[in-house]
């Protein structure tokens, strides 16, 4: 049973890192971005209207986003755990995630925060751009969600930290190098 959140900047591997913490644990991965990206592909009314926040790299309201995770994670696959990609992400979802785990009578056991210098994070992201054509990963925009990130985003880790919740690793190296410093450093935590 493991419920986790992961945190970082755009570029920081979260994707990645989500995927293969999913099959190490075996919970699933809940993207809210990608869940976004599917239903803007799909033309579904809640991507159509996501759409124009994530073209500007803006986040998509609170109320869309909330009722969303909410959704999700009623979902029976998350019996075992989760782990949330990129939620929460402001305040507002803080508080909604806090009441959906009292809600359901349980707890987060870790928030790993993945870190990453400035410099690698715009040079990820702007070989992302030609890989997968992602509207959102050209320059301006990114810059855009990085500001966002710092503003609203960043504060939020201490608060997990104050809850000693809080784990942080570099996301720099090898992917599985990665991995195994998230577990790692997960392992040690249990066992303090
Ligand atoms: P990034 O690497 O920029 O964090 P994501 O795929 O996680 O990429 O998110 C892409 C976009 O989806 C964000 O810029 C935002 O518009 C929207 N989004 C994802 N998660 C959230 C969230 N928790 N709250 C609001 N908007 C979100």
């Amino acid at each position: 049973m493991m419920k986790l959140l992961l945190i970082g900047p755009p570029g920081a591997g979260k994707g990645t890192q989500a995927s293969k913490l999913s099959e190490v644990f075996g919970i699933p991965a809940i993207s809210t971005g990608d869940i976004f990206r599917a239903n803007v592909k799909n033309e579904t009314p809640l991507g159509l209207e996501a759409k124009s926040y994530m073209d500007r790299g803006a986040y998509v309201p609170d109320d869309l986003t909330n009722k969303l995770v909410r959704d999700r994670l009623q979902n029976p696959d998350c019996v075992n755990g989760f782990l949330l990609d990129g939620y929460p992400r402001t305040a507002d979802q803080v508080n909604e995630l806090a009441d959906i785990l009292r809600e359901t009578d349980s707890a987060l056991d870790a928030v790993i925060q993945l870190t990453a210098d400035t410099d690698e994070v715009v040079r990820r992201l702007a070989k992302r751009a030609i890989d997968q054509g992602r509207s959102d990963d050209t320059e301006d925009v990114i810059r855009n969600r990085m500001a966002i990130y710092e503003d609203q985003t960043a504060p939020l880790i201490s608060l997990y930290a104050a809850r000693g919740l809080l784990i942080m690793v570099d996301g720099l190296g090898e992917i599985d190098e990665v991995t195994s410093r998230i577990v790692e450093a997960l392992n040690a935590k249990n066992q303090s």
